[in-house]
């Protein structure tokens, strides 16, 4: 680090270090432009009852429209938009979009169940995260109970005593919260236990090589079990076999998403899938 070099040495940057500063000042620039231009659009991904084969929510899941380079997805700019703050105001624009997408395929009757929403453990640090939140659904006219909070498992855990009495609120205002990436982020068994919450989303790294692996095949029953102990609802994440599938169902996992069932989509195709469906 430059400072820390002390008088009388030289202090030098790398042409790679510059490289890097004047990438993320460029990118921040195009992330608040974009936000400005209003290029953020929400791709979703249904969620599925294997016994039934039935939509049983939907997860929203951001995406830059870019001009020039087209789609691209959030592994380009979510952590950079952590990194300056940006999230916030992006944050609030996928909720915002979110929820009307909701209410409107609700009225619609096209679905039942809930809208999944991934929040960034920054947005959740925000002083009135919890009150900003249930202004724009009261504005927007949508029901909690239609509302799923993302939030990873590896902030929950790092926040454990923090999220607490937040999710609690969330949870007394009727939002139900979901741990994304279950199983990556060291869960405290103690924790789980006393954490609000609904469902548990098996992280894709356990699912991938299914059900040919002996460990992954343990540690999912194990996670299953666990869930249904804790009476929490379980859903496995990136099903793209049909053996996978075969193997969740037989195991007690009724609820999964991935590429085998649909792809995240824009609005106008999961429109048409739902109506199809
Ligand atoms: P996630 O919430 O765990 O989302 C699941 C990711 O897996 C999505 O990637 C989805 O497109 C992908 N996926 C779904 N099914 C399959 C499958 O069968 N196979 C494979 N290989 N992949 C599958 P995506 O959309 O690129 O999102 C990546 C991550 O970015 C998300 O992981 C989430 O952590 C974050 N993210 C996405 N949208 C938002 C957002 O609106 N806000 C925040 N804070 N984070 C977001
Ligand atoms: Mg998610
Ligand atoms: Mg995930
Ligand atoms: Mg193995």
């Amino acid at each position: 680090e430059a400072k820390s070099n002390g008088k009388n040495r030289y202090v030098f940057y790398t042409q790679d270090m510059t490289d890097t500063i004047v990438k993320s000042t460029k990118l921040d620039n195009e992330i608040k432009r974009a936000l400005d231009n209003d290029e953020f659009v929400l791709y979703y991904q249904p969620q599925i009852d294997l016994k039934t084969k039935k939509v049983i929510g939907i997860e929203a899941l951001i995406r830059w429209n870019e001009p020039s380079k087209g789609i691209l997805g959030p592994n380009v700019f979510i952590p950079r938009a952590e990194e300056n703050r940006l999230i916030i105001p992006m944050g609030e624009m996928v909720f915002k979009k979110a929820l009307q997408q909701v209410k409107q395929w609700s009225e619609e009757k096209l679905l039942t169940g809930r809208m999944a929403i991934n929040i960034s453990g920054i947005q959740i640090e925000e002083e009135n995260f919890v009150d900003r939140l249930e202004a724009i659904r009261k504005e927007i006219g949508v029901d909690a109970s239609l509302i799923e909070l993302e939030v990873t498992e590896s902030y929950i855990m790092t926040k454990a005593e923090s999220s607490i009495l937040m999710l609690q609120e969330l949870q007394d205002l009727g939002f139900s919260i979901a741990v994304d990436d279950f199983g990556t982020g060291y869960s405290s068994l103690s924790y789980l236990k006393q954490l609000p919450l609904q469902k548990l989303k098996i992280d894709r790294s356990f699912i991938k090589d299914l059900p040919y692996d002996y460990e992954d095949r343990a540690i999912l029953r194990a996670i299953v079990s666990l869930a249904q102990g804790l009476r929490l609802e379980v859903l496995a994440e990136g099903v793209e076999e049909e053996e996978q599938e075969e193997f969740l169902l037989k195991n007690g996992c009724h609820l999964a998403q991935g590429f085998l069932f649909a792809k995240p989509m824009s609005a106008e195709a999961c429109e048409e899938y739902l109506r199809q469906n």
